[in-house]
This record gives structure tokens, C-alpha cells and sequence, in this order.
């Protein structure tokens, strides 16, 4: 019976529940054996079973009284960068190591209102900075997949790491991460889950740990496109806290779905067929381009010109502002203190013993792109870059409604690789970045395996606001892959 609770998609979980086939209870212990069995994945940073048990009698408690809500009783997963009130919260750096927070992120307060319950805190790339959850101070996450079911530990991408193993290895039914310029997206396609980063605006960011205020997005990773769409709905919403939040009414996404992709134009962009990219990675893409046209899908080549330089220009957005946003780690307020008698130094000391080196490099990049004489140079032409992008992205849509492109340059790599060239790692975001720097909604969808047996993602980027074309699209490409594998180990 516990095994099987863990099998379950959170859809399934969601009507067993309703049905009365198990309580809350049941489906929260069974989740956090699942957690403790794993542990070998290193894929939370902080486990919090008491509060999840609490949660979830609660939910039995609420659900007796027919006072259920969307998502009630069903255990999820947050990564490590939301704020939770009475939980620690650490970003995974050691300069937040015993920050416990006072208040509670507008998205975990959405889906706690939902009736969800929290299994615990993800492991995570370090301020959210990287493509491999090698940056935590907690150590490496790794992903429960292993080429052809052996070989070293590989990766689950970052920097929603944890989030996307755990949601693989089937120890949360569903988990939240964030996204910058890929990092629910990539990790999502390197572990064969669903990965979903809605419109910028869509999510509140309140009381999320500020990366890129620009670029930054709440989103769900779960097990099936449904899933996601279930997720999404309790997430979204509109919030004062968030000036760049967005006051719309929050669709029913979930009755988006089903509707299949009849005449649904979709965009194939010549500028993604990028040097070297695999050949196995082409084939699946141009094998999805054929699921949705065979779905009565018009396929149509479009071009979208900048998008060589959104990888580039996002390495000078991104840093910029994390350098301004991480000027708050001071030692002063909160978080580490490394203690001086000077305050300079107290500074210096704090920061170069709370800081990892990912966040070092990319401090350094943003406050030199930032700089009196280099301003003009960097960050001023990398936000008309970013202009152009989205431009291009609104010309495209004028003649499409979704577009397909790969989720990622190559499957899961091994720990450790890619580890001596940052640009190698930057490079893991090309097919993913532009859509962050235009604020698009995007997907990623398990579609096939490498020849190694590891799992690949197809992506799917929509108009602002239209989640629900995007999560319907997706839904096609889903049921046309079929995607059944599952690491090995894990259930059956
Ligand atoms: N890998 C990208 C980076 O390191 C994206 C990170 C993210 O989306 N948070 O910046």
C-alpha cells in the first residue's frame, strides 16, 4: 500500500483523497519514508516530517468537514529558496546556513492555503546560480538516473536540483523550484520530470530569495503535465507584496487541458540548431515536431534572429543584479557574521566565508559590468539585446502559438563535470534563456532517452499569459512519447 502511494501522479493522489481510498495521513508517511530511503540523494536540505505530518492530519481534519481545497493532503517539495516561516531557509549558501525565516513566501502560503503539506527544503545551486546543484553547501544532489541504469552519479541539472530528483525518484508527489534562465526547465528535462516556468508576473516573488528580480519565476515540477497544471492553479495569483506581479484572474488550467493541438501553429526556430548540438537531441526534436503534426499540428519555420546573443546578455542581466540584490548579506543584518573589529573588514570576512564561488564570480561579473565606464559597454547593450529578443519573440508569435525547441544541449552529465569551465556550464541554459529573457511561459516535457538511457526533454514556449496553449501543447507531446521510464531503483 505505501509503495503504491508513491506511484501515484499528484492528480491520482488529489481524487484518491476526494474518493476516501486513503487519508492524508497515510499518503504523507509513506512520502517521508520514501524521503528518509533516499537519502543517498542528498536531494533536501532540510527535512521537515513533523510539520508534514501536522499538515496533513490537519487536511484529514478540513476534508472530514468538506472544507477541502485544491491541492489538500498532497505532499510536496519546496526548494530551499522560498521563504517558510519557522523553517529554516538557507539558499544553500552558508551565509543563510541557520537564517530561519519570520514570514512566509506569498507562492507557499498559496499552496498551504490549497491544502498542500511540506515533506521539507530542497537542495539547490547556491542563490539559485548554476546548472548542476554543484553549488550548495550542502553538497551535490544527485540525479536518481545512471547511464544505462550504472556508471558514476550524475547530476539532476540545477539549480531546482533536489526539486527534480525528488520528484523523479517518486519521494514527493510534486515540488517547487525556481527559474531564472532554466533552472526548472533544465533540471526538469535532466531527470525525465515536467518542468514548468509560467509568465514573468504570473507567480508572486515575494519572499522568494531575490537572484535576478527581473528574471526570476515561482514554478512546479511534478510528474505529468496535468500535474503541473494543478500545481500552477494554486500557485499563481496576483499580490499587492509584488509590485511586478500581475492582476489577472488565474485560469483553470487544468480545464485548459485535453483539448488536443488541431490547427495549433507551431514554431520551429532555425537559430536553435545551434554548433554541435547531438545528434540524438536534433532527432528527438525533429520526432516531436512529427507527434504534433500527426496531432493535426501545422509546423512552421520561423525565425527568431537574437538569439545568439541571449545567453551572453543574460550573463550580464543575471549577474548585475545578483550583485546588487546580494549587497544585503552583509553580516549586519542577518545571516552569517564573521566579526571584526573593523566594519570593512567585518564585511570582507563575512562575504568571502559565506559566499561560495559560483556567487564570488558572478558578484564580481555584475559589479564590474555595472561600473562607471563599463555600464555603457555591458549592461546597457545587454538590456537592448534584451529588447531585441523579445521582439523577435512577438514577431514569432504573430505567425505561431507555441514554439518547439529543445529543452537542453545534452542529457545529464556526471558529478564533477564541466566543473573547471563555467562557460561549458553557462552553456547547458542556450535553449532556455531566451525565453526567461523575454518573460515567456515555457515547458519542459520528458520526451525520449539518450543512447545512454537517460532521459531528454522537449520544450515548448508560449505567448505572455497563455500557460494554458503551452500546457495544452504539452499535453500532446506528452501523450505522443509516452514517456514510462523511470530510473532504476525507483518503484515498480
Ligand atoms: N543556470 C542558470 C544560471 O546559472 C539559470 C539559473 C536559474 O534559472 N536560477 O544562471
Amino acid at each position: 500500500m505505501t509503495a503504491a502511494l508513491t506511484e501515484l501522479t499528484l492528480g491520482q493522489a488529489r481524487d484518491g483523497l476526494a474518493k476516501g481510498e486513503f487519508s492524508s495521513r497515510e499518503l504523507t508517511e509513506a512520502h517521508i519514508a520514501a524521503v528518509e530511503g533516499a537519502r543517498d540523494l542528498n536531494a533536501f536540505i532540510t527535512e521537515t516530517p513533523e510539520r508534514a505530518l501536522a499538515m496533513a492530519d490537519a487536511s484529514d481534519a478540513r476534508r472530514g468537514n468538506g472544507e477541502a481545497g485544491a491541492m489538500d493532503g498532497i505532499p510536496i517539495a519546496v526548494k530551499d529558496l522560498y521563504c517558510t516561516d519557522g523553517v529554516r531557509t538557507t539558499a544553500a549558501s552558508r551565509i543563510l546556513e541557520s537564517f530561519v525565516p519570520p514570514y512566509e513566501s506569498s507562492v507557499t502560503a498559496n499552496l498551504w492555503r490549497a491544502g498542500a503539506v511540506m515533506l521539507g527544503k530542497t537542495n539547490m545551486d547556491e542563490f539559485a546560480m548554476g546548472s548542476a546543484n554543484m553549488f550548495s553547501f550542502k553538497g551535490p544532489a544527485i540525479n536518481p538516473w545512471r547511464r544505462d541504469g550504472d556508471g558514476p552519479p550524475l547530476v539532476p541539472g540545477g539549480s531546482s536540483g533536489g526539486s527534480a530528483a525528488a520528484v523523479a525518484a517518486r519521494v514527493a508527489l510534486g515540488a517547487i523550484g525556481t527559474d531564472t534562465g532554466g533552472s526548472i526547465r533544465q533540471p526538469a528535462s535532466f531527470c525525465g520530470v515536467v518542468g514548468m516556468k509560467p509568465t514573468y508576473g504570473r507567480c508572486s516573488r515575494w519572499g522568494i530569495v531575490a537572484f535576478a528580480s527581473s528574471l526570476d519565476q515561482a514554478g512546479p515540477l511534478a510528474r505529468s503535465v496535468r500535474d503541473c497544471a494543478i500545481m500552477l492553479g494554486a500557485m499563481a495569483g496576483h499580490d499587492p507584496r509584488d509590485s511586478t506581479s500581475v492582476d489577472r484572474p488565474v485560469p483553470d488550467y487544468e480545464a485548459a487541458l485535453g483539448g488536443g493541438v488541431k490547427g495549433l501553429r507551431v514554431g520551429i526556430p532555425a537559430e536553435y540548431r545551434v554548433d554541435d548540438m547531438p545528434e540524438e537531441i536534433e532527432r528527438l526534436w525533429a520526432q516531436g515536431v512529427e507527434w504534433m503534426k500527426g496531432q493535426g499540428a501545422e509546423a512552421v519555420d520561423i525565425s527568431l534572429p537574437h538569439t545568439r546573443y541571449a545567453l551572453p546578455a543574460y550573463y550580464i542581466v543575471a549577474p548585475a543584479e545578483a550583485s546588487s540584490n546580494l549587497a544585503r548579506y552583509d553580516g549586519v543584518k542577518y545571516g552569517l557574521r564573521v566579526p571584526s573589529d573593523d566594519l570593512t573588514e567585518m564585511y570582507q570576512k563575512t562575504r568571502a566565508a559565506g559566499f561560495g564561488p559560483e556567487v564570488k564570480r558572478r558578484v564580481l561579473i555584475g559589479t564590474y559590468v555595472l561600473s562607471a565606464g563599463y555600464y555603457d559597454a555591458y549592461y546597457l547593450k545587454a538590456q537592448k539585446l534584451r529588447t531585441l529578443i523579445a521582439a523577435d519573440f512577438r514577431a514569432a508569435f504573430q505567425r505561431v502559438d507555441v514554439i518547439l525547441t529543445p529543452t537542453a544541449p545534452s542529457a545529464a552529465f556526471a558529478v564533477g563535470e564541466k566543473m573547471d569551465d563555467p562557460i561549458a556550464m553557462y552553456l547547458n541554459d542556450v535553449f532556455t534563456v531566451p525565453a526567461s529573457m523575454a518573460g515567456l511561459p515555457a515547458i519542459s516535457i520528458p520526451a525520449g532517452l539518450s543512447a545512454e538511457g537517460l532521459p531528454l526533454g522537449l520544450h515548448l514556449i508560449g505567448r505572455p499569459f497563455d500557460e494554458e496553449t503551452v500546457l495544452r501543447a504539452a499535453q500532446a507531446v506528452e501523450e505522443a512519447a509516452g514517456f514510462t521510464a523511470r530510473p532504476e531503483g525507483v518503484g515498480r
